[in-house]
């Protein structure tokens, strides 16, 4: 777009494309819009990732002085080798041409946690495509729908003082209270949250488990069930109908308790009840269970977190196995893997949640440039918040505040529309990365 408005200023045409042009002039026509000519296509010359806090910043160096940026969860800084390990697939490729140098890597990946180095060069290969073209990411993503986008707290939280539905409410109250004006709060119950189910003896029919992230699961006792139910009607109350409470729950519930707790919150009107079955970190879908969950009860029921690619939701979708898809565009895929599977999505009647607490403020970037471009069936993404706090020094171009009245205003920078404040990133660097921004 911007090459059409240069092109006048350019004035580099070819003798072919002026004759070209001087022939639809006596014709009567328009003349056509040119090539760009005198800077010849862009190539990848690096790939660089160094870890900045706890999250994997990717960087991709081209031949013209563009660079681009992207993220990977917090959760994840033993990421950098499995981001390393793409760089001999993707030098010499021009860097604008997003989806053929993904084709080249996209195969190499794998669930959450596998997804994500190909997800963070996705990124950073539309920042470089949006600078070259001198137009924000929103508008190669097919233009923007919205001028702000809703999000959803998942990450700005206030220690608990005890496992009590009364501490959960209280708890609830200083979130309402929070600065960014949430419109939707999500918050952690059942498996997803060991603490509450741990809070009450014999919760469920198994003994606690240790190991990787939610490793709990099992049929619930009454009491263990009602605990949580409890739990969700005191915040509830807090909350009213003036803000949306949605539940992060599992994995691990077996089905028949999943929809008993649904149908017991079926009156509180709860936003969705996310992961019941299958989710965080859990390697597959298992659509036909959430199915049968998903058709006993009025509550819409969500996944897909962990999900790398289109394909990989397709029998969620296809068999309208969930009313909500919560996808992560630093584990799907990136943001135009996420758009895709939210257009075919919406084909369906189901609803996009974008999942992204870790995702970091690069992330956050590419979130509001994604968002603004996704269909109407788009509900709010989790807002990432920049930790540790100084993450927010360390990066220009972001709103300040960057959340209003729970939304964010679409910014209109060429690329993603952030960058590095090189002069206060670099003492965060370790050792290893020293030469990450030379
Ligand atoms: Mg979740």
């Amino acid at each position: 777009m911007a090459n059409w408005t240069r092109r006048g200023f350019c004035g580099s045409v070819s003798g072919l494309a002026a004759a070209t042009s001087l022939a639809a002039q006596q014709r009567g026509s328009q003349p056509l819009p040119e090539k760009r000519t005198g800077h010849g296509p862009i190539k990848i010359t690096d790939l660089r990732c160094a870890i900045i806090g706890r999250n994997p910043v990717v960087r991709i160096v081209t031949d013209q002085g563009i660079s681009g940026y992207g993220q990977a969860e917090s959760a994840k800084p033993y990421l950098k080798p499995m981001v390393l390990f793409y760089k001999d697939y993707i030098l010499g490729e021009d860097p604008t041409d997003v989806q053929r140098v993904l084709l080249k890597i996209r195969r190499l990946g794998s669930s959450k946690p596998w997804g994500s180095a190909v997800s963070a060069i996705e990124m950073a290969l539309w920042d470089i495509a949006g600078q070259a073209a001198g137009v924000p990411v929103y508008k190669l993503l097919g233009g923007k729908i919205r001028d702000r986008v809703r999000i959803y707290n998942g990450g700005v939280r206030f220690p608990m003082t005890g496992q009590t539905p009364q501490d959960y409410a209280e708890n609830m109250a200083k979130m309402k209270e929070a600065k960014e004006g949430f419109t939707l709060i999500k918050q952690a119950v059942g498996f997803h949250n060991a603490a509450m189910m741990r809070a009450v003896p014999n919760a469920w029919y198994d003994d606690p488990r240790t190991g990787a992230a939610h490793p709990d699961r099992g049929l619930m006792t009454e009491r263990g069930l009602k605990h949580v139910i409890a739990c969700v009607e005191a915040m509830k109350k807090v909350l009213g109908d003036e803000i949306g409470l949605a539940l992060d729950c599992g994995p691990g519930w077996t089905v028949k308790d999943a929809i008993t707790f649904a149908r017991a919150l079926e009156p509180l009107h709860i936003t969705w009840l996310e992961d019941l079955i299958t989710g965080d970190y859990t390697p597959y879908p298992n659509a036909d269970v959430f199915r049968e969950v998903t058709q006993s009860t009025s509550i819409p029921i969500h996944t897909g977190e962990q999900i790398y690619l289109r394909e990989n939701f397709k029998d969620l979708i296809e068999k309208q196995a969930v009313n909500i898809i919560g996808p992560d565009p630093e584990d799907v895929g990136g943001i135009a893997e996420l758009k895709w599977i939210a257009e075919y999505a919406d084909l369906h009647g189901i609803l996009v949640a974008p999942h992204g607490i870790f995702d970091g403020l690069i992330g956050l970037a590419a979130h509001v440039q994604m968002a603004a471009a996704l269909p109407q069936n788009y509900i709010a993404f989790e807002y990432p918040v920049g930790q540790p706090e100084w993450w927010n020094e360390i990066v220009d171009g972001l709103p300040n505040p960057i959340v209003k009245r729970g939304f964010i205003d679409v910014w209109d920078r060429p690329g993603l529309g952030v960058t590095f404040n090189v002069q206060a990133a670099r003492p965060h660097l370790s050792g290893e990365d020293r030469g990450f921004f030379d």
